[in-house]
Order: structure tokens, then C-alpha cells, then sequence
């Protein structure tokens, strides 16, 4: 039920973090693996590291902020698997600020890449997946698209537009064979949140609020991104699975 291979899944922003444990963890399954992101060394290191798990990985430098770039990942994953059956539209960032002091170049680096590139990503593969009357789309979104918190406006706006979009998305393309959910992690440590919880005392408050007492872990995101990404969740769509601990549902 859980058994990927000969499936093909693009996970963007698969580089580092979130993005590459999830990649791992759909390749243990048998599926072949393209990853993105913008950084060459990162990509190039990623995909050493999933070769050394016996992963059929390929690595593609790509934007999710510009069209083409995107588009020829998909086709890159295309040619070289021979169909795209899951897409992790994973690639994400954050710029923690108070509404008075965010610039509007912050909002438009956060909203463009967390939101602009799940659009065109998600577009990409879709066309893809319709041809082949089949595919599961994941978008990663955050406890920020269902909670408030603050310094999150353009993160948390983001985010919010991304649970949206899977709902849309999952009715528009049921009809086509194509799956579509969300998964909302808590924090997890990744380069992304390095430094933010390096502060032990606001890391204690944000384990305070977590049911299960303690932050996410990369491995935490395992088994949920398996789950939509297979047979098991055929009658899932349209969910935002949150995978925080508990901290969504006080
Ligand atoms: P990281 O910063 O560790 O990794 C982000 C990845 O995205 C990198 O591979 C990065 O590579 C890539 N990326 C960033 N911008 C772009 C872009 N414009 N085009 C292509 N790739 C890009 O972040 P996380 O792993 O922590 O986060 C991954 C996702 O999970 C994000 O969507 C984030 O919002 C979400 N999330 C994270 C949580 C956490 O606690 N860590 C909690 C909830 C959600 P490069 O910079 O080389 O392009």
C-alpha cells in the first residue's frame, strides 16, 4: 500500500531541511527522486546523500519564483523517469518582522516563493498529472496558515493561501485522477529555524504549548508524506494534515 516504486516524485526546495527528508523518505519507498532548489553545492550534496541511501535521485537547479525554470524541472523529470506522479511543492521561507516594519520587498520575497512558486509548481505538475490521468500533490504549508502567531504576516498570509489552494485544487482535479492535500508541520530544526531556536528560553515556551512536549523532528514528516504520496490515502483530498505535535488543536 505505501510502495512508491516506479513512481517519479519532484520535491522543490529538496535540498536541504524538510525538503530532502521528505525526498528520502519517498525514495526508501521505491520511488525515483528529482530535487530542486537554487543552490548548486546544496543540490549537489543532496543528491550524493540519497545515492548513498540507493535512491534514483537527480538534482535540478530551479526557481520556483520564475516559470520556465520550473517548468523544465517537470519536464526534466519527465524525460528522465518517464512520467511525474507525486510533487512535494515544498520550497518555502520566512522573514520574521513585526507588520510596522515589514518592507514590501520582504512581503513580495516571502509571498513570491511560499505562495507564487506553489502556484506555478503546482500548475507545472498539473498538467503533467491530467495527461496521465493520475498524481498526488502535497503542498507544504504551517501551523501559520491555521493559527495566528506574531512577526508572521507575510509567512502566515503565505501559508493561509496555500490551504486554500489545496482545497480549490483538490475539487478541480479529482475528476482527473489527481489527489491533493497539505501537510502543516510544526517547528521542526532545519536550516530555516536554526537560528530562531537557538534561543533556549523561546524554545522551552514553544515545547510549553506543543501536546506532545517536545519539537518535530525531520523523521516526524515521514510517514505522513509516504501516506499521501501512495495508495494509502486514495480517498484522502483536500486535507490539511497538521503534523505539530498537538499545537494546532488547543
Ligand atoms: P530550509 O530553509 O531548511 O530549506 C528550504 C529549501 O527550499 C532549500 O532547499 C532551499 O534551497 C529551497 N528554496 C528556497 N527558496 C527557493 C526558491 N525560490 N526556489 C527553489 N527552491 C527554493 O527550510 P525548511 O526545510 O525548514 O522548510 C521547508 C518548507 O517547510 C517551507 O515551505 C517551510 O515554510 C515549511 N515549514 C517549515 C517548518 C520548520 O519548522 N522548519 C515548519 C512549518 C513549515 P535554496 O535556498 O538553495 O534555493
Amino acid at each position: 500500500m505505501f510502495n512508491l516504486t516506479g513512481k517519479t516524485a519532484l520535491i522543490t526546495g529538496g535540498s536541504k531541511g524538510i525538503g530532502l527528508a521528505m525526498a528520502e523518505a519517498l525514495g526508501k519507498q521505491g520511488a525515483n527522486i528529482v530535487i530542486t532548489g537554487r543552490g548548486e553545492d546544496a543540490l549537489s550534496a543532496a543528491k550524493e546523500q540519497l545515492g548513498f541511501s540507493g535512491i534514483r535521485a537527480e538534482a535540478v537547479q530551479s526557481d520556483v519564483t520564475d516559470r520556465i525554470s520550473i517548468e523544465s524541472a517537470v519536464a526534466h523529470a519527465v524525460e528522465q523517469f518517464g512520467s511525474l506522479d507525486i510533487l512535494v511543492n515544498n520550497a518555502g521561507m520566512n522573514i520574521r518582522k513585526p507588520l510596522v516594519e515589514v518592507e514590501e520587498e520582504d512581503w513580495d520575497r516571502v509571498v513570491d516563493t511560499n505562495l507564487k512558486g506553489i502556484f506555478l509548481a503546482g500548475q507545472a505538475a498539473a498538467r503533467q498529472m491530467i495527461r496521465q490521468k493520475r498524481g498526488k500533490i502535497i503542498n507544504i504549508s504551517s501551523i501559520y496558515g491555521l493559527v495566528g502567531g506574531p512577526n508572521q504576516t507575510s509567512y502566515a498570509a503565505s501559508k493561509g493561501g496555500i490551504n486554500q489552494l489545496t482545497r480549490v485544487w483538490a475539487e478541480e482535479l479529482a475528476p482527473h485522477g489527481i489527489h491533493v492535500n497539505a501537510i502543516a508541520p510544526g517547528y521542526i530544526q532545519t536550516p530555516m529555524t536554526a537560528s530562531f531556536l537557538e534561543d533556549k528560553e523561546r524554545t522551552q515556551k514553544l515545547i510549553g504549548h506543543t501536546m506532545l512536549g517536545r519539537l518535530g523532528e525531520l523523521k516526524d514528516l515521514a510517514g505522513p508524506v509516504v501516506l499521501l504520496a501512495s495508495d494509502a490515502s486514495n480517498y484522502i483530498t483536500g486535507q490539511i494534515i497538521s503534523v505539530d505535535g498537538g499545537w494546532s488543536a488547543r
